[in-house]
């Protein structure tokens, strides 16, 4: 069977002497992984259109075992070799990693598809947005069912009030100043400014939270928090 299919390349690795194994994040059919035969030979039309972060029209035959990659016509490079600021390419390949580790395999993920290419058109534009990776971090576990618990202390459940909370990394959510004594996990204070981020991020669109005007130390937290709460989550 073959079928043609809107893609984001999300990485690339060579695969034997002349083929590459391309993983992909398509609109209609979600994550797959496709050999590109012969696409390390230099003569190869498919390898430029196959470079990771693009946005590709695929043409795939489905195998059992190996999927293979018929043509591949690029649609969308984002930008990505007008600006290339160190920060935003490293912050580019970051979220298409994150992107492959939270999509499972065929299963159609139309959400975080469209959200990984708004990141991508809003990441390569001149203006720099100093938070729209820590925004895009959270956003991104939240469509893969990974939201943090922000409205009652994960372990007494109480509702969280402004004063001294901690957020737990492993569990996933807020916990109240008496209950972070008792437990030993992972937890790192969190200020009533960044829970207030926290929660705004979960109502309003990615464009309209990136222009929340959030002063250094607090742009710092969110950074941490988000980091942190990836690592342990994904
Ligand atoms: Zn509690």
């Amino acid at each position: 069977m073959t079928f043609n299919t809107t893609a984001i390349i999300l990485n690339r690795r060579a695969f034997k002497e002349s083929d590459l194994l391309v993983t992909f994040l398509s609109r209609d059919l979600g994550k797959m992984t496709a050999m590109a035969i012969g696409a390390k030979k230099i003569k190869s039309k498919l390898a430029g259109h196959l470079e990771p972060l693009r946005e590709v029209k695929l043409m795939v035959a489905v195998g059992r075992e190996i999927h293979k990659l018929g043509q591949a016509v690029t649609m969308n490079t984002f930008g990505v070799h007008k600006s290339q600021t160190p920060e935003a390419v490293w912050q580019a390949q970051r979220a298409a990693e994150l992107v492959e580790k939270v999509s499972p395999q065929w299963q159609k993920e139309t959400k975080i598809y469209d959200f990984f290419k708004q990141f991508l058109s809003l990441n390569f534009q001149s203006k720099f947005f100093p938070n729209l990776f820590s925004f895009f971090t959270f956003e991104l576990l939240r469509l893969a069912g990974l939201s943090p618990e922000l409205q009652n202390c994960l372990h007494c459940h109480d509702v969280i009030s402004p004063g001294k909370n901690y957020f737990d990394f492993q569990h996933g959510g807020l916990i109240c100043s008496n209950c972070a004594i008792k437990t030993k996990e992972q937890n790192q204070p969190i200020s009533n400014e960044a829970i207030k981020v926290l929660r705004y991020l979960r109502h309003y669109s990615l464009t309209k939270s990136l222009a929340l005007k959030l002063n250094d130390n607090l742009s710092l937290e969110i950074k941490n928090l988000a980091e942190n709460f990836v690592n342990y989550q994904i």
